[in-house]
C-alpha cells in the first residue's frame, strides 16, 4: 500500500516529508471500506493518527485540488489539550498547505480575540480545545452549521477530563449528516456511549494491537520500598543513561515533587502537568527538544501528544491506573524501529496487583531489583573508557597544556583527574535502604530499650501483602521514627502489630496524626492506632513481655498461620 491513490497535493506533502508508506491506521482508514463513512478509531500517539484522520478528511474537504470558498469551517477537530490541538494544527498545517487550507487553532491560554478574528475570516478547518471551542460557540463567533467531518481526538482523555458536556454541546451545534470520526487509545464504556450517540453506522478500527506489539520495548518491573522509590528512580536514571526520559507520576503535586528533587541532585528535567502555563509547557517542550533537558516529568493527560524520538527509557515511577496507561505511556518510547525499555516502580505491597495487571494484558515483564550503587559505578566506568577512548582530534593549544601538564604529574595522575573530572559531573547514585533483601536478623544481640514497650496495629495484614520489607519504611515515614525504634513486628491476616519504646510512643502517635492525609507515597487508607494490650492480648492469649533480652517469638509459634516476627537489621534509613 502507498499513498499513491491520494489527490496529489497530499501526496506530495507526505512525500515531501519523507513518508513514503502509510502506517497501520493510515492504511486503515484510506481503505475503500472507510470512504465517507464514521470511523470509531483505537489508535495511540505515535501511530500516525493525525494524519489518519488528515487523509480521512480529505474527501470531505477538496474540491478537485483546492479547498472549496468557505465562510464557516468545514473540518472541527477536538483535542484533550493545548499541546496536542497545536501539534495537530501543525501537521494539518504542512498536510493541507499546497491545497491552501486556512486553519484556525482555539485553545485554552491564548488570545481570544486573535481566534475570533481569525475565525471571521473564514477557517476551513478549526482545531481546538472543548473549553475553548464551546466558549467560541456560545459567543457566536465559531458556526458549525456547515460542518462535514468532526475528529474527536484521544476521545477517551477528554472524557476523564470532565469534557462530556462541551462535546456534546458543540457536536450538537453540528448537522446531523456530518461525519464523525472518533479517536481513541482506550475503548471504555462512556467512549462506547458517545459513540452511540453521534455516530452512525460506524466503521470500526483497531490498530492498537499491532502497535503494541511491535515488541520494541523491553517491560521491566522492580519492586522497592515506598520510601525508595524516589532513590530508584535516581538509580534507573543513572544506570540507564537514556538520552531522553519520560517519567510518569499520578498528580500534579508529584510531579512538582519529584521535578524539584531531580533539579537538586544536577539531573537536567522538565515538568509538565496541569498546573503549566502555556507558555511553561512550550519552553519545556523546546528544551527536551533541543536538549538542553534529557528528562521530563509528567503527568499522563500533561504528556499527552509528545512525541520524541530519542526517547529510550520510560519510568512509571507511580503506577498507571490500568494496562491500558501502561501501554500509552510505554508507548512513548520503542518507536520508529528503536529500543526502548519502559520500567515499573512497585512498591512492595502492590506487588501481586502490578502482577495480575502485567499478566491480565498479556505484558511480559522482568522482574529485577533496582540497579545499585556498584551496579552503576560499573556502567558508568564502562561509558567513561568509551567516551574517553573515542578516537578524537586535538588542536596545538591542547598539546601545549598536556605537555606542561606531563612536565607537572605522573601519567597515571592526570588521567586519573581527568576520569574525576567526568565522573564529577554525574549525579551521585542513591544508596537504596532495601533492595528486597530479607533483613538480616541471625547476628543480632538483644536490643536494649525495648523492655517497656507499647503496641500498635497497622490495618493491613498478610492478606494485604503484608511485609516488613515494605511497612518499616511505612512507620519511619508516617511515624517520624527510624527502624531502630521499631521493636517485634507480628503480622497477622488482616492487621500487623509492631512494638515502640514507651518512651518514644507518644511523640509517634503524635506523627501519625499529623501524617494521617499525608498519603505521599500512595499508602492513602493506611490507619495506624495504638493496639490496646497488644498481639496477643483478649481473646488471643498473654501479652508478650518485654523482648530486648528474649528470643524473638516468646509466645511460642503464633496462632492463625505463620507469622513472621522481624527485627530489623541495623538501620541505615534515610528520612526524606
Ligand atoms: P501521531 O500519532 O499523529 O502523533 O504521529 C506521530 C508522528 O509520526 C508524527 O510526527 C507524524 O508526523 C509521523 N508520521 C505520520 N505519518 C507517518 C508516516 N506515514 N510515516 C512516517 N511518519 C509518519
Amino acid at each position: 500500500m502507498s499513498f499513491a491513490d491520494l489527490p496529489p497535493l497530499l501526496a506530495e506533502a507526505l512525500s515531501a516529508r519523507g513518508y513514503a508508506a502509510p502506517t497501520s491506521v493510515q492504511a486503515a482508514v484510506l481503505q475503500p471500506e472507510a470512504a465517507g463513512r464514521d470511523l470509531l478509531v483505537s489508535a495511540q500517539t505515535g501511530s500516525g493518527k493525525t494524519v489518519a484522520f488528515g487523509l480521512a478528511m480529505a474527501e470531505d474537504l477538496l474540491k478537485g485540488e483546492q479547498m472549496p470558498f468557505a465562510t464557516t469551517p468545514l473540518a472541527l477537530i477536538i483535542a484533550p489539550t493545548r499541546e496536542l490541538a497545536l501539534q495537530v494544527s501543525r501537521e494539518l498545517g504542512w498536510l493541507y498547505d499546497a491545497a491552501r487550507a486556512r486553519i484556525a487553532t482555539c485553545v485554552g491560554g491564548m488570545d481570544a480575540g486573535a481566534e475570533r478574528r481569525r475565525l471571521s475570516h473564514g477557517a476551513h478547518i478549526v482545531v481546538g480545545t472543548p473549553g475553548r471551542l464551546r466558549d467560541h460557540l456560545e459567543r457566536g463567533a465559531l458556526d458549525l452549521s456547515n460542518l462535514r467531518i468532526a475528529v474527536l481526538d484521544e476521545a477517551d482523555e477528554m472524557l476523564d477530563m470532565g469534557f462530556r458536556e462541551d462535546l456534546e454541546e458543540i457536536l450538537d451545534a453540528t448537522p446531523p449528516e456530518r461525519r464523525t470520526l472518533l479517536f481513541s487509545a482506550t475503548m471504555p464504556k462512556p467512549i462506547e456511549a458517545l459513540a452511540r450517540r453521534y455516530q452512525r453506522d460506524a466503521l470500526r478500527i483497531s490498530t492498537v494491537g499491532e502497535e503494541r506489539g511491535h515488541g520494541d520495548i523491553a517491560y521491566q518491573a522492580v519492586t522497592v520500598a515506598p520510601s525508595d522509590i524516589e532513590g530508584a528512580v535516581v538509580n534507573l536514571l543513572r544506570f540507564h543513561d537514556a538520552e531522553s526520559a519520560m517519567l510518569f507520576c499520578a498528580t500534579r503535586d508529584s510531579v512538582r515533587r519529584l521535578h524539584a528533587s531531580l533539579l537538586e541532585r544536577g539531573f537536567d528535567a522538565v515538568a509538565l502537568s496541569g498546573e503549566h502555563s502555556q507558555n511553561e509547557r512550550n519552553q519545556a517542550l523546546q528544551a527536551l527538544r533541543d536538549r538542553r533537558a534529557r528528562l521530563c516529568v509528567a503527568t499522563d493527560v500533561a504528556a499527552r501528544g509528545i512525541n520524541l524520538p530519542t526517547l529510550s527509557l520510560v519510568i512509571h515511577v507511580e503506577l498507571p491506573r490500568d494496562a491500558d496507561t501502561l501501554q500509552h505511556r510505554s508507548g512513548r518510547t520503542g518507536r520508529a524501529g528503536k529500543k526502548g525499555t519502559a520500567v515499573l516502580i512497585v512498591p512492595y505491597q502492590r506487588r501481586r496487583r502490578v502482577e495480575a495487571m502485567l499478566r491480565d494484558a498479556r505484558i511480559p515483564a522482568e522482574w529485577v531489583q533496582p540497579p545499585s550503587a556498584a551496579d552503576i559505578a560499573a556502567r558508568d566506568s564502562e561509558r567513561l573508557l568509551e567516551t574517553l577512548l573515542a578516537p578524537a582530534e586535538y588542536d596545538d593549544q591542547d598539546r601545549a597544556l598536556a605537555a606542561r601538564l606531563i612536565a607537572e604529574r605522573s601519567v597515571e595522575d592526570i588521567a586519573a583527574a581527568l576520569v574525576h573530572a567526568h565522573r564529577a559531573k554525574l549525579p551521585a547514585p542513591e544508596e537504596l535502604v532495601d533492595r528486597g533483601e530479607r533483613p538480616d536478623r541471625r547476628d543480632e544481640g538483644p536490643r536494649a530499650g525495648f523492655e517497656d514497650t507499647v503496641w500498635f496495629k497497622i490495618n493491613v495484614g498478610r492478606r494485604q501483602n503484608a511485609d516488613p520489607r515494605w511497612l518499616l519504611p511505612l512507620l519511619c515515614r508516617r511515624g517520624h521514627i527510624t527502624k531502630r525504634d521499631v521493636g517485634a513486628i507480628r503480622i497477622e491476616a488482616e492487621q500487623t502489630l509492631f512494638e515502640i519504646p514507651r518512651q518514644a510512643a507518644a511523640r509517634f502517635a503524635d506523627a501519625l496524626k499529623r501524617t494521617a492525609g499525608e498519603d505521599r507515597e500512595g499508602d492513602g487508607g493506611v490507619l495506624i492506632v495504638p493496639a490496646q494490650g497488644g498481639p496477643g492480648a483478649g481473646p488471643r492469649g498473654p501479652r508478650p513481655g518485654p523482648r530486648g533480652d528474649r528470643p524473638n517469638r516468646p509466645n511460642g509459634p503464633p496462632r492463625g498461620g505463620p507469622r513472621r516476627d522481624t527485627r530489623p537489621a541495623r538501620p541505615k534509613v534515610k528520612q526524606k
